[in-house]
């Protein structure tokens, strides 16, 4: 089946390491989905380097509790702003 329309909204973290995204798809039979990811290429506020990212794998391998991803708003109107482009997408 193929898609007729699709929207995005991003949400990225203040320190760039990842971004939420609200994807809605319109299929071509009517039905409607969405799909939130958090995505990212650099693991960890702190850890953005390779050293970083081998640390962080370790931790994964040893089975101890990390985020594996988050996304940080430090101004509330950006966020209000994002939770408004949301509701666009119903
Ligand atoms: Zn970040």
């Amino acid at each position: 089946m193929n898609k007729t329309q699709e929207f995005m909204e991003i949400l990225k973290c203040d320190c760039g390491c990842s971004m939420l995204v609200v994807e809605k798809t319109i299929w071509e039979d009517g039905d409607i989905d969405f799909d939130i990811s958090i995505q990212d290429s650099r693991y960890d506020h702190n850890n953005t380097t390779i050293l970083g990212r081998i640390k962080g794998a370790t931790k994964i391998l040893f089975g101890k509790p990390v985020y594996y991803s988050d996304v940080y708003i430090s101004k509330p109107e950006v966020y209000k702003n994002f939770v408004e482009k949301m509701r666009g997408l119903i």
